[in-house]
């Protein structure tokens, strides 16, 4: 059997490319004799291979050196905690709540602080994102909390909150790398790798270096520093050493592809095609306000919860997978992150015409 068009919204599709190129250093890598897997983390080989990435992945998002790009385990559930811990320095902080993994966020940082839901799309069960040009940002509030693409929901912030000058705290990690960003505008910018960037494993932490200092809340696991991993560029204990090498290579297949500007260009285009078929169809419509539309996640029904199962049915032994929604929404999701071919998309809407035709 041969790949399938995979729609996952994660773990997701990587880039063919590099999964050939991994696949043909496997047993050898570069002459070491041994698979990046087995070789020590304290190595030439490897510390060149971190330090590539992160070299790599400075010019593709231009990240100014007043930043520290961290490598680090424990996905991007485990940050929910991490941020707390590490910025709170007035216990105060400012959420705003556009779909699960906000919430989960939210709730996480009231365990060690005052943490505010200051907006929330939950109204309308997130299919957009709250005006957030004049919040109720607490003068004291440590930092403002949003999840910039919601996975979930499929809804992305076009614009940023007027934070009022506070830190900016966003977790990127189903838009991450998929458009060219303005690093100076954040604090912390963070993604689980899983969706757009490589395997599962890892996440990637890009952070104003003035918020990396010792004041952590009292009880602060010394693995749950940012200090101690920025002080050991991410080298303080074994790091998830493959993964980063993944990344790695996904980073070098995004300079090669012309960087986040063509990128962009390219993911503006794939979900156009998609998002033109849900405007003109008559069976399946998006669910998500047309001007925060995501250009990775595109959730979608029918209306109909059987011709849903149907499709998704149908669809899977077509060679489309993971069609279906998140279990909380229902209907479908295609999530089309940079590693979706354009092909793809196209195949999909044909599908989709064919399906419609076929049920009308
Ligand atoms: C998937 C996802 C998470 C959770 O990631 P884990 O690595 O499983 O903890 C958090 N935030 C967003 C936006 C996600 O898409």
């Amino acid at each position: 059997m041969g790949r399938v068009y995979n729609f996952s919204a994660g773990p997701a599709v990587l880039p063919e490319e590099v999964l050939k190129e991994a696949a043909e250093e496997m047993l050898d890598y570069k002459g070491t004799g041994m698979s990046v897997m087995e070789m020590s983390h304290r190595s030439k080989a490897y510390e060149e291979i971190i330090q590539t990435a992160e070299k790599d992945i400075r010019d593709l998002m231009n990240i100014p050196d007043n930043y520290k790009v961290l490598f680090l385990q424990g996905g991007a559930s485990q940050q929910f905690a991490m941020i707390p811990m590490n910025l709170m320095k007035n216990r105060k902080a400012d959420y705003i709540i556009t779909g699960q993994w906000a919430k989960k966020a939210w709730q996480e940082a009231q365990i060690y602080g005052e943490a505010k839901a200051i907006a929330s799309s939950a109204d309308k069960t997130f299919s957009y994102i709250p005006d957030c040009s004049d919040l109720p940002i607490d003068d004291d509030a440590d930092y403002v909390y949003i999840c910039e693409n919601n996975t979930i929901y499929g809804t992305k912030f076009k614009t940023l909150p007027n934070t009022k000058g506070k830190t900016l705290v966003a977790d990127v990690s189903s838009c991450f790398l998929s458009e060219p960003v303005d690093v100076t505008k954040y604090g912390v910018i963070y993604g689980g790798v899983q969706k757009n960037v490589g395997p599962a494993g890892v996440v990637i932490v890009i952070i104003r270096e003035d918020l990396i200092t010792e004041d952590t809340l009292p009880g602060t696991p010394t693995m749950l520093k940012y200090k101690i991993h920025a002080d050991n560029n991410s080298l303080y204990n074994t790091p998830p050493a493959y993964g980063i090498y993944i990344c790695g290579k996904v980073f070098k297949w995004l300079k090669k592809m012309g960087g986040l500007e063509a990128i962009q260009k390219r993911n503006i285009e794939k979900a156009q095609i998609l998002y033109d078929f849900l405007d003109s169809s008559k069976m399946f419509h998006g669910t998500v306000r047309k001007e925060d539309r995501s250009l990775m996640n595109v959730p979608f029904v029918t209306g109909n919860e059987e011709l849903d199962a149907k499709f998704v049915k149908e669809a899977k032994a077509a060679g489309f997978e993971n069609l279906k929604g998140h279990r909380t929404v229902g209907g479908m999701r295609a999530s089309i992150y940079n590693a979706m071919p354009i092909e793809g998309v196209k195949a999909l809407v044909e599908f989709m015409k064919k399906f419609e035709a076929e049920n009308q």
